[in-house]
């Protein structure tokens, strides 16, 4: 099928590099967003603003488009299945639907031989009681949490209020004694056809992606299974477009699978200044059915994160020439918010 118009449900910076992609293939995008001020509105072709539950926006967005995707994972599943029984969706709801949820996201990666911190379902305080071995510990909400966002640190049972909210399903995961973090940026084409990007370096600042870096510091061994495992997800959730496996190094030289994205990621957004292909446009030729060009990098590079007010400068600042300033336009300054990102790359 020959694809012309791309759409896109959500419109954050993903949406708008992936717009910014498209449009080098002489693709156009149009984003369905709740947000009004979703800043992907600055850079596709047509913005569809409305609730994910309103039936006649939605269909006005399938009837515009040739093929859907989508930039977060948060998206009720209710609506990727109302699309999918109408257009091609990719990737497929039903792959979302077990990554978005990290315990069947961890279920899922044990069943396939990955290794991942140990973990329980917990859903009251006896619960976390019954797994004590799994302290000191990180509470997270199954569902719904990015960016560090509902995740609890326990170091021990008393750091558990009486009122804490266990209205909600949550995961108890050992805290691993971590020495790195890496990510594997991959794109399936069809049945063993990958582009896989070399491991990325990140750093977190609480919680937060701050910077990524490639080369990565690492062990051949940690490379290798690092992308051997990304291989066995891309192939074992039958995936088509590009996806990311963020990856612990403990400071045994242990390597542990943390999470899966399905979708492009922000450890990657360097490779729009690194590679020949980008992992934005690996997206679309993936999904769209374009031809595998095999990957090159060109460059070694570090991405630096602005959050919050720290774009500011960035905003008026004159760029070197190896430096890469990415504006997501977004309305509102917040403190700890994706603002920007810089892109510095070593000649
Ligand atoms: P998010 O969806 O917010 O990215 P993650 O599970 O990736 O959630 O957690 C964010 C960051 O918190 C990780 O990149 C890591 O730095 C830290 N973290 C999360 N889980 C653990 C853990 N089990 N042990 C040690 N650090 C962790
Ligand atoms: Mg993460």
């Amino acid at each position: 099928m020959n694809i012309s118009v791309l759409g896109i449900v959500g419109g954050g910076q993903l949406a708008s590099l992936l717009t910014e992609a498209a449009k080098k293939l002489k693709i156009k995008t149009i984003i369905l967003s709740d947000d009004i001020d979703a800043p992907a509105k600055n850079f596709a072709e047509k913005f569809i603003y409305g609730k994910y539950d309103d039936e006649s926006i939605v269909n006005e967005f399938i009837n515009s488009v040739d093929l859907v995707t989508y930039e977060f994972e948060n998206i009720p599943n209710s609506i990727l299945n109302k699309i999918e029984y109408e257009k091609v969706i990719l990737p497929k709801p039903k792959i979302n639907k077990l990554v978005r949820n990290r315990l069947t996201e961890k279920d899922f990666l044990n069943k396939n031989n990955i290794r991942t911190t140990n973990y329980a379902s917990v859903n009251n305080f006896e619960d976390v009681k019954l797994n004590q071995k799994l302290l000191p510990g990180l509470l997270k909400t199954c569902t719904l949490g990015y960016d560090g966002k509902g995740q609890f640190i326990i170091n021990k049972l008393e750091d558990l209020n009486d009122d804490f909210d266990f209205t909600k399903k949550y995961i108890l995961e050992k805290k691993i004694n971590l020495k790195q973090e890496i990510s594997v940026v991959i794109t399936r084409y069809g049945h063993q056809k990958y582009e896989i990007y070399e491991p990325i370096e990140n750093v977190h600042e609480d919680q937060i992606l701050k910077y990524s870096k490639i080369p990565a510091n690492i062990s051949d061994k940690i490379m290798n299974k690092s992308k051997e495992w990304a291989m066995i997800i891309a192939e074992e959730l039958d995936y088509i477009g590009t996806l990311c496996v963020e990856y612990f190094i403990d400071k045994n030289e242990n390597i542990y699978a943390n999470e899966i994205a399905p979708r492009v990621h922000n450890s990657g957004h360097l490779t729009i200044n690194t590679h020949n292909i980008s992992q934005f446009e690996n997206h679309i030729r993936a999904i769209c059915g374009l031809k595998q060009i095999n990957i090159k990098k060109i460059y070694n590079a570090k991405m630096i994160n602005l959050l919050g007010d720290e774009i500011l400068p960035y905003r008026e600042k004159y760029l070197k020439e190896n430096e890469f300033f990415f504006d997501y336009l977004k309305k509102d300054i917040k403190p700890k918010r994706k603002m920007g990102h810089l892109t510095i790359i070593e000649k």
